[in-house]
């Protein structure tokens, strides 16, 4: 076991419940796993691995973890830009006025200003909230009507 100043750089190999390596993920992530107890040290034997200190606390992350569950598909896949997933983040709410009815995804920059189809982009909106943030952002007439 070695301690190691750029460790939050390190790499672990992450093998699947079935003993498959699957992936690699970044320290911090594999000591989110091993708190959670959503994967276990596979190496203790060998002695490899790092000693991460905190304030409160140290802990020794292995050179590799396994996984303590299954179904692992929701970890490591980013799930596509869709309706049905949008609206499950964002709660079923519009993200502008929290109304629940005739939701519709909106761009938060527009399409037409190069904004994309990404996670960071696309919240919640009513239908009435998605055709007020469509107008040009020096039309602010709708910020004082909708009070
Ligand atoms: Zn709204």
């Amino acid at each position: 076991m070695s301690v190691v100043t750029d460790v939050l750089r390190q790499s672990v190999v992450v093998f699947s419940q079935n003993y498959l390596p699957m992936s690699r993920v970044n320290i911090k992530r594999a000591i989110v796993l091993l708190v959670t107890g959503k994967a276990q040290a596979l190496d203790y034997s060998t002695g490899n691995g790092w000693l991460v200190r905190s304030p409160s606390t140290s802990i020794h992350v292995p050179e590799h973890i396994r996984l303590t569950f299954g179904n692992s598909e929701r970890l490591w896949k980013v799930p596509p830009v869709n309706r049905r997933e949008v609206l499950r983040r964002d709660a079923h709410s519009c993200q502008y006025c929290g109304s629940n009815r005739h939701l519709t995804l909106d761009r938060v920059i527009p399409r037409s200003k190069g904004g994309p189809h990404t996670w960071d982009n696309v919240v919640t909106a009513c239908e009435g909230c998605n055709s007020r943030t469509g107008r040009s952002n020096s039309d602010r007439s709708w910020n004082a009507s909708a009070n």
